[in-house]
């Protein structure tokens, strides 16, 4: 029996695979390297000048790479840290690995970043109370730059490093440099996930200015075996062999394999970045005499626009949002949600986290919908997502 595929599907989300990506992956396959090897070694590399970072470390998931940043940033069980309630639950998992107390910061109804009036507030009644985070991660919401430069003033007052979760962000530019150069950050870590703006199948990677931060992410990354330390065995023939561990660390490698599709993906990454700003003005445009709100962005702070959320405000305490979703799903174009708050799902609530914490990530939470956009979206399907929206209201 044939299941036979009549309805249109539409994605949120999907990655773009060439022809180029299959002969890459292929070549590895035959090459001596399969684990972390050359590809990996110019993955690195050209992230590196891609971003305008001295330090490229590339690992098997942007969740690896939070955690060995958090790990770098020397967060010990007890300390504090902060991340914005609207994020992907690994943002603030990272932490909870190295034994942190988590607390999470309300966010911006007009793009969905963390909110530096929210941010300033909370440091402030935390530096009365003796009760300052270590560490803060900020988020670029759908590859919106998040307003970084105001979050490294702070840290630089309130004494907490800064990671920039940049899982969504990958080539967008913030204040004339590319993210991920860590101009007003620590480190910032990427997500090469299939539907981020590259795809290595899984895959993440951070990268950091600092020579010695950089020795610990490697050291981090591979069981914490370093080749080249001093070896003190004594008279046991320590000459004889090559490594030693000398901290506790983890298997996060990429492998050559997932490597080479990164190399290949990252080659086409204007193009990439081409089409995603395209649709998102062609949304914004489109839907502005809509009763629903578009994203707030400006070109300068150019974004990556890894997803296109609006907002669909309550109205008569009908969740309008839920029923444009199912109005959605019916004609075959499936949406999503970015992000149910961190805080509220049951593995946070238990630590005492409630509904209502954070106002305006509790208000986003009802009326926030994530259209399709990406590469391969066709302009004809996106007139057909926008007419059904469109119709929809009507
Ligand atoms: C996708 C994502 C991650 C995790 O990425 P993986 O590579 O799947 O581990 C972390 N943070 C944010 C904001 C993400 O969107």
């Amino acid at each position: 029996m044939s299941i036979e595929k009549t309805k249109k599907e539409i994605p949120y989300g999907r990655h773009q695979i060439s022809q180029k990506d299959i002969d890459a992956v292929v070549g590895v396959l035959n090459s001596d390297f399969l684990t972390q090897g050359p590809e990996v070694e110019k993955f690195e590399h050209s992230l590196s000048v891609y971003c305008g970072s001295k330090y490229t470390v590339a690992v098997n998931s942007a969740t690896s790479a939070l955690h060995i940043a958090c790990c770098a940033a020397n967060v010990c069980p007890g300390d504090k840290v902060w991340v914005p309630a609207n994020s992907f639950v690994a943002t603030a998992n990272c932490a909870k690995y190295c034994g942190a107390v988590l607390d999470f910061v309300d966010i911006n109804l007009d793009d969905g970043n963390i909110s530096i009036e929210d941010l300033q507030r909370k440091l402030e009644h935390a530096r009365i109370n003796g009760e300052l985070p270590k560490l803060v991660i900020a988020v670029d919401f759908a590859g919106i730059p998040c307003d970084l430069k105001r979050i490294r003033e702070l840290s630089n007052i309130y004494g907490f490093k800064l990671i920039l979760d940049a899982s969504h962000a990958l080539g967008a530019i913030y204040e004339g440099n590319r993210v991920g150069s860590n101009r007003y950050s620590d480190f910032t870590v990427f997500s090469f996930h299939p539907v981020k703006i590259i795809a290595t199948g899984e895959g993440g990677a951070v990268t950091t200015n600092s020579d010695q931060d950089y020795e610990r992410l490697k050291l981090l990354r591979s069981h914490g075996v370093s080749r080249f330390s001093k070896a003190h065995y004594g008279n046991l023939g320590a000459e004889l062999w090559s490594y030693e561990q000398v901290t506790l660390g983890y298997n996060y490698r990429l492998s050559d394999i997932h490597a080479a599709l990164g190399n290949s993906q990252l080659s086409r990454i204007n193009y990439f970045l081409k089409k995603r700003v395209r649709q998102a003005l062609h949304y914004k445009e489109s839907l502005s005499g809509l009763p629903i709100k578009s994203p707030v962005f400006n070109l300068i702070n150019t974004p990556s626009f890894h997803l296109y959320v609006i907002q669909i405000p309550t109205k008569d305490n009908v969740y309008s949002r839920n029923n444009l979703y199912q109005y959605l799903t019916k004609v075959g174009i499936q949406c999503n949600f970015h992000y149910i708050p961190i805080y509220r799902h049951p593995f946070y609530e238990r630590e005492g986290f409630f509904s209502g914490y954070c106002k305006n990530a509790e208000i986003w939470f009802r009326e926030m919908l994530t259209i399709p956009l990406f590469p391969a979206f066709s302009h004809s399907d996106q007139e057909y997502v926008i007419n059904q929206i469109k119709e929809f209201f009507e």
